[in-house]
């Protein structure tokens, strides 16, 4: 007789021996000592089944004793940074630019920022993503007596924000003699004027040495927009802002760095000698994490590459990649990475697999790199092939630590691009593969991101300079309207945690834990039993996925 673990506690039930499910799972191994299903050791025995991907098995369900809210979705993206949701988007041209990076990092992910444009346009998009939230603005732009009212207001449609302290010299550690905020001269007509005439000089101020909770109580009950914080002098030392309280309490998961309170930054760059330079703009721009971006990354280039980074910019944490096999990952790994992301040939928009005759499926991948980063502490990407809360489930489960998404995002309205109504009449936004010509022409035009004002050519993920004929890796095409992320990807994290309730299992970690000891088993899923896992027989449905 066959019996599944979700059905023993039935079963002995009914025989009445037992009432207790732990017990039954004991006289259940005592009995039954084969598990049902499959350790994924077997199951992606390839010998036996051919290399498989997502699509090709299911997990199956343990046994569910704590609510999906219980579970937790911490998970390192590199040795030194944890993220709060598993998610990151991918850096593509159609897919991250500062809008999505700032989103995604609200939203507990992480958006890493494409390098199809030029070294300057990207290093504003990470200062962009550096500048959104504070704790305590260490570098708050300040101005001086003799600003004008015109000049204040330039500076406000520069930076965005118009909340600008005012210092004897016009500098930080100065003096600090008053603050103009946007309501000081929004209405303000006489442009010539000089700040003075429409600043507030009586200030409430904090002393230096506060600690940011006694601060941000001082500014909640100021009922003021800014705090400057001052030193015994009187000079200015840093601001706090109202906005941020806000945004602190509407995005609780959000990834920041623990001290600055800022967002997490991570960009992408090549290997080439320019890209030295590009990185230190990008560093000086305050980024966190960069990925080399290379779709087969075990190259001589990248290895000198992270070595680089890691003697030059021992601060910054190196993702290096495109790797599918152990024997890339452990050069990576050799030198230095601190992090990796797999995948090759998995991307929806990608054809290097019929192209180059190269690549591997995506599950076997994760796991074959995953299982073997895991013992140097290496945190791994499943890059590529999501197209379900499902496919990020069976990525972390083959040991993935986090997801890269192009496609599933590039639809979203924090995607670069405007939408369009395709011919179908159906409101789309284009997508492309980093290696379709279209991209690889842009960079050599360059002519960049949709969004940036890119001027010279960025990546050369897809070829050399030398080259004289273009080989595509990659398609161009388009994907239907998704909405914002800030519905969207609240709703994968909900999808995630209530699938790992459904395995039985508390956390990422707890997944991985339990993969490894073979309690989670898995099963191979036939053409017939895929049919079946889809929607089948109905004559008409709709598919509305979160509401
Ligand atoms: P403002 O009132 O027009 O200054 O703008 P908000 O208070 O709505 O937003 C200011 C946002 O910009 C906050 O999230 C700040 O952390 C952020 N920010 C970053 N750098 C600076 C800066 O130098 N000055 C100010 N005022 N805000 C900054
Ligand atoms: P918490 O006490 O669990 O919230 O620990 P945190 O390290 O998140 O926060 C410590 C203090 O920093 C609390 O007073 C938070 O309100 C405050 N805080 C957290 N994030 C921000 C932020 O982005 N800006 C500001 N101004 N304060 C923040
Ligand atoms: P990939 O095609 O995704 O692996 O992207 P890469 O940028 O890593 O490589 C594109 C091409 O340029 C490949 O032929 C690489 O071997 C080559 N390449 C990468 N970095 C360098 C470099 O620093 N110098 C030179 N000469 N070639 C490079
Ligand atoms: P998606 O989430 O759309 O399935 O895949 C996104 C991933 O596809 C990216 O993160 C990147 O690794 C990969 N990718 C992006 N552009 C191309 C391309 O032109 N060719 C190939 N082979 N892969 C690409």
């Amino acid at each position: 007789m066959t019996i599944t673990n979700g059905d023993a506690q039935a079963f002995f039930h009914a025989r009445g021996e037992i009432q207790d499910y732990t017990k039954a799972l004991e006289i259940l191994e005592k009995e039954y000592p084969a598990r049902d299903g499959l350790d994924v050791e077997t199951l992606l025995d390839s010998d036996k089944h051919g290399a498989l991907t997502y699509n090709d098995f299911l997990i199956l369900p343990g046994y569910i004793g704590f609510p999906a809210s219980d579970v937790t979705l911490d998970t390192p993206v590199t040795k030194r940074i944890s993220l709060k949701a598993p998610l990151l988007s991918s850096p593509m041209d159609t897919v991250t630019e500062h809008n999505m990076a700032i989103h995604m990092a609200l939203l507990g992910g992480l958006g890493v920022i494409h390098h199809n444009c030029s070294a300057e346009d990207q290093a504003e998009m990470v200062r962009k993503v550096k500048r959104y939230e504070n704790g305590f603005i260490l570098d708050p732009v300040v101005i001086s007596p003799k600003t004008t009212v015109a000049e204040a207001k330039e500076l406000k449609a520069t930076w965005g924000f118009g909340g600008f302290p005012v210092t004897e010299n016009g500098t930080l550690r100065s003096k600090l003699v008053g603050i103009v905020t946007s309501r000081d001269i929004q209405f303000h007509t006489s442009d010539a004027d000089p700040v003075t005439k429409v600043m507030s000089t009586d200030l409430v101020t904090a002393p230096a040495g506060t600690t940011l909770a006694e601060a941000n109580e001082v500014l909640r009950n100021s009922k003021k927009g800014k705090l400057p914080i001052v030193d015994k002098d009187g000079n200015l030392v840093s601001l706090l802002s109202r906005s941020d309280l806000r945004k602190n309490l509407h995005y609780p998961l959000a990834s920041k760095l623990p001290h600055s309170k800022q967002l997490i930054a991570a960009a992408a760059i090549g290997t080439r000698e320019s890209d030295k330079d590009r990185l230190k703009m990008l560093v000086d721009a305050g980024l966190d994490i960069v990925i080399l971006d290379s779709s087969q990354g075990n190259s001589m280039y990248q290895l000198d590459m992270i070595k680089w980074v890691k003697k030059t910019f021992p601060q910054i944490d190196v993702i290096a990649g495109n790797v599918v096999t152990r024997e890339q990952a452990a050069n990576l790994i050799a030198a230095g990475a601190d992090g990796l992301r797999i995948g090759m040939g998995s991307g929806s928009a990608c054809i290097t697999q019929e192209v180059m005759a190269v690549g591997r499926p995506q599950a076997v991948a994760v796991h074959s790199v995953a299982s073997f980063a895991a013992r140097f502490g290496v945190p791994c990407i499943a890059d590529g092939g999501i197209q379900n809360i499902g496919h990020i489930v069976k990525g972390l489960a083959m040991g993935a630590s986090t997801v890269m998404m192009g496609g599933l995002l590039a639809g979203t309205t924090e995607s670069p691009g405007e939408y369009f109504v395709s011919s179908e009449g159906q409101l789309v936004k284009a997508y492309r593969g980093m290696g379709s010509i279209d991209a690889m022409e842009d960079k050599k035009a360059g002519k960049g991101g949709k969004d940036s004002k890119a001027n010279n050519a960025g990546t050369a993920r897809y070829f050399s300079e030398k080259d004289g004929v273009l080989v595509a890796q990659g398609v161009s095409g388009s994907v239907l309207d998704r909405g914002s992320v800030t519905k969207f990807v609240p709703y994968l994290i909900a999808g995630i945690q209530h699938s790992l309730q459904d395995i039985g299992v508390r956390s990422v970690k707890e997944l991985h834990d339990s993969v490894n000891n073979k309690t989670v088993r898995f099963e191979l899923r036939s053409g017939s039993a895929q049919a079946e896992g889809n929607v089948h027989g109905l004559h008409s449905f709709d598919k509305k996925l979160y509401s």
